[in-house]
């Protein structure tokens, strides 16, 4: 089964602090979204990668047969609907985090088989923290630990599923696409992720993200 690969890599990254937005900031001299891009590129399953980046970032973006550049949206399903309208007729696709360069071909491919069998699936790992639900400062909910799992990408779906949900969603600003695919009905699956598979987020996942890169390559 052929597969595309989404990127939103349309926000600010207003958490990371700075001008530059977290995906173009550089690990390893090069930005990560291109660390992102080329890992994918080189996975024989991939066909068409279509990255969603602010509209500046189209008009500078060098259009290749494989990898497309669209204009992103105001919210990241915006963003991932407009590069799924880029998609052709791959079977399935995966949606990535532009700050995930440490993602495994071993995972993914899990997570492609899974998605194939079973329409969606995504990477999680247990959350070893106790989460608790909080409003005005108290302690609403508890919910059970072991029933707890931290969402990664890539989430891979049926080409055929990422669109009926996108197009229900609508106006909806999900930050996972692997529960929104839940809420409307469909099996979504959990494939063990990878703790080294973290999103860089903060100043101090740049530094460690650099570290892991030395032993990466
Ligand atoms: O802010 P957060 O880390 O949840 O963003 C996840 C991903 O969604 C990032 O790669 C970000 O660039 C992307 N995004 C987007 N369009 C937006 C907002 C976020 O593509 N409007």
């Amino acid at each position: 089964m052929s597969v595309a690969v989404i990127i939103p890599a349309a926000g600010s990254g207003s958490r990371f602090g700075g001008d530059i937005p977290k995906q173009f900031r550089l690990l390893g001299g090069k930005p990560i979204l291109q660390h992102v891009v080329e890992r994918f590129l080189a996975h024989e399953r991939v066909g068409r990668i279509v990255v969603a980046v602010a509209e500046m970032v189209v008009d500078e973006a060098r259009q290749t047969e494989r990898v497309r550049y669209v204009a992103g949206g105001a919210t990241r399903q915006q963003s991932v609907s407009n590069a799924l309208a880029a998609v052709s007729d791959e079977d399935l696709v995966a949606v990535h985090d532009a700050v995930r360069p440490f993602f495994t071909y071993g995972t993914f491919g899990a997570l492609l088989d899974a998605a194939g069998v079973h329409g969606a699936a995504f990477p999680g790992v247990p959350v070893t923290d106790t989460i608790h639900l909080v409003r005005d400062e108290r302690i609403v909910q508890t919910p059970e630990r072991q029933l707890l799992f931290a969402a990664q990408t890539p989430q891979c779906f049926r080409t055929a599923v990422l669109r009926d949900v996108l197009t229900r969603a609508m106006d909806d600003d999900a930050t996972d696409e692997a529960g929104l695919a839940a809420r409307f009905g469909y099996d979504v699956r959990l494939v063990p992720g990878d703790a080294m598979n973290f999103k860089i987020t903060r100043p101090e996942d740049l530094a460690m993200a650099e570290r892991m890169l030395e032993q990466w390559s």
